[in-house]
């Protein structure tokens, strides 16, 4: 019996914490604990932005160091996993109706495999990366996660990876060590709304008062939409990770997770 995998958003936050040993990655170590191992995994990163939707159908997907000013040890780094082209083509022609289309140009960027490194250090469960169509509003980013959805039922978890506060000039321009109070009201008004079942007030987050200063990037909130979408309502969600960053949270949401 196949037993159905969790949707989760995950704040990623620094490259580092693919090798490093920090309050986020070991949290991402424990959440792998918390439900059996999914069948594959569809990824959506903040770090793959195309024009129209793709999906990586290579059978061996390389590793993709897309970063610099980091350390020798990190690009390095190798994550082994399998693709799963025929889940790519499934992925492909649910999503038909987006114009999707398989691609193999693509592997796997830091936002998928700094935090699989740590979630299954084996790398031994396939994954599928889905791109973030630039041409896109909210509503459609939503639109696709719902119609992943039903993935889940086949044992594929869906991983958003970005941030909900991802401010990187804050980033380098503060030297604290924590978030602003403003990107803390910010993280946890999306966090209230996820929970919440409030999906409208998530898909129009610019209007929140902080939104200009602690989600400028859009690349790094979107994510969450789909994990939003691919989390039903009355499911069990877990938040955790939550650290934070001048100018970066690292909160992460899982559903489908006991608490
Ligand atoms: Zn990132």
């Amino acid at each position: 019996m196949t037993q159905k995998a969790p949707a989760l958003f995950i704040g990623h936050g620094s490259p580092m914490n693919a090798i490093e040993d920090t309050p986020a990655s070991r949290g991402w170590r424990e959440i792998a604990t918390a439900f059996p191992k999914p069948r594959a995994i569809v990824s959506i990163s903040a770090h793959w932005i195309t024009a129209g939707v793709r999906v990586t159908s290579n059978a061996r997907p390389r590793t993709i160091h897309d970063f610099g000013g980091f350390p020798p040890e990190l690009f390095a780094v190798q994550y082994p996993a399998r693709g799963d082209p025929a889940l790519a083509a499934d992925i492909a022609s649910r999503l038909k109706v987006f114009g999707a289309e398989t691609d193999e140009t693509w592997g796997l960027d830091h936002g998928t495999w700094s935090v699989l490194a740590h979630m299954y250090p084996e790398a031994d469960v396939p994954v599928v990366q889905l791109s973030l169509d630039a041409s896109r509003p909210s509503e459609a980013h939503y639109a696709i996660g719902q119609a992943l959805a039903p993935l889940r039922e086949e044992g594929v978890l869906i991983l958003g990876s970005g941030d909900i506060v991802h401010n990187l000039r804050a980033f380098f321009q503060r030297g604290g060590a924590n978030l602003e109070a403003e990107e803390r009201q910010f993280d946890d008004d999306i966090v209230n709304a996820t929970l919440g079942g409030e999906h409208e007030s998530v898909l129009a987050y610019r209007r929140h008062p902080q939104a200009a200063h602690a989600a400028p990037d859009w690349d790094h909130f979107f994510p969450l939409f789909y994990t939003l979408a691919a989390g039903s309502q009355g499911e069990p969600a877990r938040v955790f990770n939550r650290h934070y960053f001048p100018g970066i949270s690292m909160t992460s949401i899982a559903f489908g997770v006991p608490q």
